[in-house]
């Protein structure tokens, strides 16, 4: 036996060790007993006098009480948007809408410590996601769409491009900030005003930004803000005054508000959910790839549109590509969100965990192979353990539908033919993920994966520069770039 043997088999095994809490400080954000709706650059109460509590979905306690907006106030917000867009805002000239949008973004960065944990006490997300993606990818659109306030004629040259009036718009839980970023800042970089309506689980950082709105000297009316329920939504889309619907959210309700806009002219765009494929070939770095992986399918709990929840990996690779995908999910830690070690978070409400765990159980049924990593999971709250089911079938529920939670299925091929044939067998199409050494190989995949946003080597990236949006189920219309005006334009 060597010396360093002999070392080695006299020293105890090693110990059993934890990362020490790292919290991040809560104080920085001073709620509101009750946050009313912003309309008209105040706050008012609502006309149905009906409140609701906002909690935290990582502990169920009570947040704030938030107002229900009716048919009534959604009325008054969008006549408050119709003056402001008349009397105002949308004869000001885009390098002054600029000066606005550009101060928003810059008040974002300055109060980022506060929506950071305002985002990850609410939604439940990881205070590094909220920290290091969604405060700074919002604050990133805002100063993105200032700049092309005042150049829209150079974006369409030869075109007279006219805003399109008031939008409303509609946004999910799994991104509160960065869906209203999304959907604020062109829509306001190219003359428009706004209805937006948050989830009714996630509005707190909305709620916050009309302080922001507030700060930049944004004219009253030009943002409005009305929160409630699938209700509160319905009467948006169904109001006459309102020229533009976007919305983010699940394909039902986005296939419900397209048949209840058709024939009433209003402009509509469409982001809803997704079934990505990431692929991975034998030629691939690896443990890169077993990051993107990782990233693909946990990132804010795989409760992401785009998440890479179908893995695809090629058969001679696919022993030893879960054997250390089940070595790295040992690693992550599952837990207080506003913990700065915590990888995985809440699940955003019980509605959510319930359809997971459904979906998770009908994966059992049907025969895939689970695997899940010893974790604790706390008590109070809405809690799943990273999950990958093998031996996936692709006709299997857990293969074919949103799982909207932190569960990979991973299925096989063996040719760059059979890759493309099965993450195109899917009723979805809003992004993959392709990873090999070769770049002809992955142009060669690009040109043939039916997703609006192909990722090479990567997964989740997102720039405010790049346009993001679906085919098929995914829904229709670009958001990000110079595509993502297009949307809140007319021509003359
Ligand atoms: P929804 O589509 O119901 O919610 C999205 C937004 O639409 C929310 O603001 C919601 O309000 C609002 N809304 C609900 N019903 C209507 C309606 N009839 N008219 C207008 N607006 C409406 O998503 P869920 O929260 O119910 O999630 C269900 C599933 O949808 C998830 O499991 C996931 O698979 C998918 N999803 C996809 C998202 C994506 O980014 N593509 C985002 C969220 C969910 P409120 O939340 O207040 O009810």
């Amino acid at each position: 036996m060597s010396d360093v043997e002999k070392t080695r088999s006299a020293s105890p095994a090693p110990l059993e060790w934890e990362y020490a809490p790292a919290p991040e400080a809560r104080d920085i954000v001073s709620l509101q007993e009750r946050y009313g709706l912003f309309i008209g650059g105040e706050q008012v109460e609502p006309r149905t006098g009906e409140w609701y509590s906002t909690i935290s979905p990582a502990t169920e306690e009570h947040l704030a009480e938030i107002a229900t907006a009716g048919a009534d106030d959604v009325d008054i917000a969008v006549q408050s948007a119709r003056d402001a867009f008349e009397n105002g805002w949308s004869q000001l000239p885009g390098s002054e809408r600029a000066k606005h949008i550009f101060r928003i973004a810059r008040i974002l960065l300055e109060r980022s410590r506060e929506f950071a944990v305002a985002e990850s006490l609410n939604g439940g997300k990881p205070i590094r996601e909220s920290r290091d993606v969604d405060v700074p990818i919002s604050a990133a659109h805002f100063f993105y769409y200032a700049g092309w306030a005042d150049k829209l004629e150079y974006a369409f040259p030869n075109r007279r491009p006219r805003p399109l009036g008031v939008a409303g718009q509609i946004i999910p839980w799994n991104f509160p900030l960065l869906m209203l970023a999304w959907k604020i800042a062109p829509a306001l970089a190219c003359g428009n005003t706004i209805v937006l309506k948050p989830s009714h689980t996630t509005p707190l950082t909305a709620l916050l930004f009309t302080d922001v709105c507030r700060q930049a000297g944004l004219p009253p009316g030009v943002v409005n803000i009305v929160t409630g329920d699938g209700h509160t939504g319905a009467a948006l889309v169904r109001h006459p005054g309102i020229d533009k619907i976007a919305f983010t959210g699940s394909t039902e309700v986005g296939k419900g508000i397209q048949r209840a806009i058709a024939g009433t002219g209003k402009r509509l765009t469409l982001e809803l959910g997704g079934k990505a494929a990431n692929i991975v070939f034998d030629d691939a770095a690896l443990d890169q790839a077993i990051e993107g992986i990782v990233n693909g399918i946990f990132f804010n709990q795989g409760e992401v549109c785009c998440a890479g929840s179908r893995l695809l990996v090629q058969e001679s690779v696919s022993e030893q590509v879960i054997a250390k995908l089940k070595r790295r999910m040992g690693t992550l830690r599952v837990g207080d969100p506003l913990d700065k070690n915590t990888d995985i978070g809440a699940i955003n409400s019980r509605e959510q965990l319930d359809r997971i765990t459904e979906l998770v159980e009908s994966g059992r049924e049907e025969g895939a192979e689970i695997f899940q990593p010893e974790c604790r999971l706390p008590e109070r709250g809405f809690w799943f353990a990273p999950t990958v089911f093998t031996n996936v079938a692709q006709s299997y529920r857990i293969a074919q539908e949103e799982i909207f939670g932190p569960v990979l299925s991973v299925l096989t091929f063996r040719t760059p033919e059979e890759a493309v044939e099965k993450a195109n067998n899917t009723a979805y199409g809003l992004s993959a993920g392709v990873w090999t050494e070769k770049g002809s190989r992955f142009l060669w995949m690009a040109e043939r994966l039916r997703a609006g946003v192909v990722w090479g080597n990567t997964f989740n990236r997102f720039d405010p520069a790049s346009p993001f949006g679906g085919y098929k189920e995914s829904g229709f219309g670009r958001e990000g770039g110079r595509h993502g005006l297009d949307a809140y334009l007319r021509f003359e």
